[in-house]
């Protein structure tokens, strides 16, 4: 009888430990600066319990953001993804919002920002046209307004690989008001031309590099374009920094800062 009792208990501690080891192993150190999460008693995954308010923002700095969306692609390639609490989110911030960040990526169905980052209710601001382009005025003044107004920390400009704008510049597609779009990409086109092999969409080496030169000379477009956020980066209370999100793996690479 008591033999058994022991093995019964045996069992629980196993089972208990291999629930705290199922969250526990979600807080991977270098990637755990989710703090406001707890464990959930079913799936066993990490929930995000609060949204951010303005105290949890005015203490984010521009780096601990950069490292904030650093840790929620890893979680997402990771297949570590939070578990949230919508509903109550939505409750949370219904009075106003407090995010750290503002992403511009392309339209492209699969890079959402707000995915790809694993992020929830109130968390990142989210601009998406074909091509990520940011040096237009709306762009820009939407960028203004989540910096110097909203107090983001973070201006991410995100292009991808295998991306249609850019293999639509690659072979030089005219279509409608596309055309139009597409002409802003000539100069990403214009410094890609180093690039080995056949200059056209065929050539994933060569799209991959207009889309990278596309981030760049957007970066170079917003701090001449923007005094505002010029500003904000020299007295370092934002940064502004490039990225090119893999459709293959899920990964966002960060373009080195300058
Ligand atoms: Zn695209």
């Amino acid at each position: 009888m008591k033999k058994k009792f022991e093995i019964r208990n045996f069992a629980v501690l196993v089972a208990t430990s291999l629930l705290l080891f199922s969250c526990g192993q979600s807080s991977n150190k270098q990637h755990s600066s989710v703090d406001s999460t707890k464990c959930d008693s079913v799936s066993h995954k990490k929930v995000a319990t609060v949204t951010q308010t303005k105290e949890s923002q005015t203490s984010i700095t521009p780096q601990k953001a950069l490292e904030m969306l650093k840790e929620g692609n890893f979680r997402f390639t990771s297949n570590q993804v939070l578990k949230r609490d919508f509903k109550s989110q939505v409750h949370q911030t219904a009075e106003g919002q407090f995010p750290f960040a503002f992403v511009i990526s392309c339209m492209d169905s699969r890079t959402s920002a707000v995915h790809v980052f694993d992020q929830g209710i109130g968390d990142i601001f989210e601009v998406r046209i074909a091509g990520n382009f940011s040096d237009d005025t709306e762009i820009l003044g939407s960028m203004e307004y989540a910096t110097q107004v909203a107090g983001a920390k973070l201006i991410v400009v995100m292009g991808h690989t295998h991306c249609g704008a850019a293999k639509g510049a690659a072979d030089n597609v005219k279509l409608g008001n596309l055309s139009q779009l597409l002409t802003k990409l000539k100069p990403a086109v214009d410094a890609s031309t180093n690039v080995k092999g056949e200059h056209n969409s065929h050539n994933s080496e060569y799209v991959d590099a207009i889309a990278h030169n596309n981030v760049i000379n957007s970066i170079k477009a917003i701090k001449e374009k923007s005094k505002v956020v010029k500003e904000l980066i020299a007295n370092g209370k934002v940064l502004v920094v490039g990225a090119m999100y893999n459709l293959e793996t899920g990964k966002v690479e960060f373009l080195e800062t300058k």
